[in-house]
């Protein structure tokens, strides 16, 4: 929540204050104007006032002064002119005497302190007198000035009477809506205030509720609506939200677990897979039918075994052997037979050359190639031999052999020379050679090569040694 700092807050009045002197402010001002308008009427009033008792005077005295004048009573005239000019609106009293021959007596009477006004009403009067019924005789003018001070004095009690009407009245509304605007606005918009303030996502469903009569529908009820409308508008975007949040955190486990399984299923494949490579690996290298090395494998292992020997001087001898007359072997015995000869061949092989790094193949139908790293010439002639009588001694009848009455084979021999011997195929040209003249000799036995071609005879052959 962010909270205004308090050095930018704008000092707190509240509604029904400014009311109040909005009220006040209204109220003064038509004070004035209705003092002003009142002062004038009653000034007005006050005029016909004066003027009406100046009339109402002049009537009363009007009869009994003509009468005194007529009769030449001056003490009495002059008592009824002082007692008119006891009278509170008369500020000065003339009376004039008229007669034919005479000049115009006045008899003057002013109050103390009085002075001639253009405000005052004036009123001037002819006295007759009824010497007999119906005849009238003018006797002289009877003048009343009123008395402006009197008009002040009734004035200003008239305007201090609207001041304070006014000025209670004011008073009293403004004190009148300030209560009403507390009772049926302020605690309530405080309420609002106070139920705003203390909302949290964990209390939106609590509904904002004024203390008033629930059939009162104004601007307040529609505020009320407002806020629970938006309430529960959040409430319910917020449940959404929640919701939703949740489905993802079980979306992204369930997603983690199936990574987890998809990449252990990956891995045990990978594993089945390097397996199955493995294997596939191992099937292109090995012969089918006997189970040696291949060609293919041969031929990888030669090279490596050639720049070895090259680089480290150590000797290394290569056999070629070849099974004698086995096409007649087949002939006679049937390609079965042939297939299980060269199987039993192929094991006595490996069964003689199982020394580490000794590598039997079969290179081609009845041909094997046995590499020996680390074998000279000498022990590799005593190997072969070996293998010759390995082979015999297998025992495998062979009626059609003009070389014995059973299997043999014939060995070539040749150590490299790394003098002369440049690449590999030559080692093995120079190991052919050596089996072609063990062939041309006579089959069943080993041949050295060797400038001077040493023959080596098996123990069943000739030439042997
Ligand atoms: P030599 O003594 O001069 O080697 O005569 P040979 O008959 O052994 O040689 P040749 O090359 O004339 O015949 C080889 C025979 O080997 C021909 C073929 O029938 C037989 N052969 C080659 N591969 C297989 C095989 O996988 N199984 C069988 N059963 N016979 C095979
Ligand atoms: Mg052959
Ligand atoms: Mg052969």
């Amino acid at each position: 929540m962010t909270e205004i700092p308090s050095a930018q807050q704008p000092r707190s009045v509240s509604l029904g204050g400014r009311i109040v002197l909005a009220t006040l402010g209204f109220c003064l001002l038509f004070t004035l104007v209705v003092v002003g308008l009142r002062t004038w009427s009653a000034w007005q009033s006050s005029l016909a006032v004066m003027s009406g008792e100046l009339k109402l005077i002049a009537q009363v005295y009007e009869r009994t002064l003509s009468k005194s004048i007529w009769e030449m009573d001056r003490e009495s005239m002059q008592t009824h002119i002082a007692s008119v000019v006891n009278v509170p609106s008369v500020g000065q009293v003339v009376v004039t005497l008229q007669s034919a021959n005479r000049v115009p007596e006045v008899f003057r009477r002013t109050r103390e302190g009085w002075q001639m006004s253009q405000l005052a009403p004036t009123l001037q009067t002819q006295l007759d007198y009824e010497v007999f019924p119906g005849t009238k005789e003018t006797v002289g003018t009877f003048a009343l000035y009123g008395d402006e001070r009197v008009l002040w004095t009734r004035l200003r009690a008239e305007i201090a009477n609207i001041v304070i009407t006014q000025v209670a009245q004011s008073l009293l509304l403004a004190g009148l809506i300030m209560l009403l605007f507390s009772r049926l606005v302020t605690v309530h918009v405080r309420r609002i205030a106070q139920h705003l303030g203390q909302l949290t996502p964990s209390n939106l469903r609590q509904l904002l509720a004024l203390d008033r009569p629930p059939s009162r529908q104004d601007e307040l009820s529609q505020l009320v609506t407002g806020v629970n409308q938006l309430q529960s508008n959040l409430s319910d975007y917020l449940e959404r939200q929640q919701r939703d949040e949740k489905e993802l955190v079980a979306h992204r486990d369930h997603l983690a677990d199936l990574v987890r399984e998809r990449t252990t299923e990956l891995e045990n494949t990978n594993t089945r897979l390097e397996d199955a490579n493995a294997l596939l690996d191992g099937l292109a290298r090995t012969d089918p039918l006997t189970g040696l090395a291949n060609r293919r494998h041969f031929d990888e292992i030669k090279q490596i075994e050639f720049r070895r020997a090259l680089r480290t001087g150590q000797p290394l001898s290569l056999l070629v052997c070849d099974i004698d007359f086995f096409k007649r072997y087949n002939d006679r015995y049937g390609h079965a037979a042939g297939d299980q000869c060269l199987r039993a061949v192929a094991e006595a092989m490996q069964t003689t050359c199982s020394r580490a790094g000794d590598l039997v193949a079969r290179i081609g139908g009845e041909e094997f190639a046995i590499l020996l790293p680390g074998i000279d010439a000498a022990h590799g002639a005593e190997l072969a031999a070996h293998l010759c009588q390995a082979v015999a001694a297998l025992a495998i009848p062979h009626q059609d052999s003009e070389a014995a009455a059973h299997v043999t084979i014939s060995v070539g021999l040749a150590q490299l020379d790394a003098a002369q011997v440049e690449r590999f195929d030559t080692l093995f040209d120079q190991a052919d050679k050596a089996l072609y003249q063990a062939k041309s000799q006579g089959r069943n036995q080993v041949v050295v090569h060797s400038p001077a071609a040493i023959a080596l005879q098996s123990d069943t052959g000739s030439n042997h040694g």
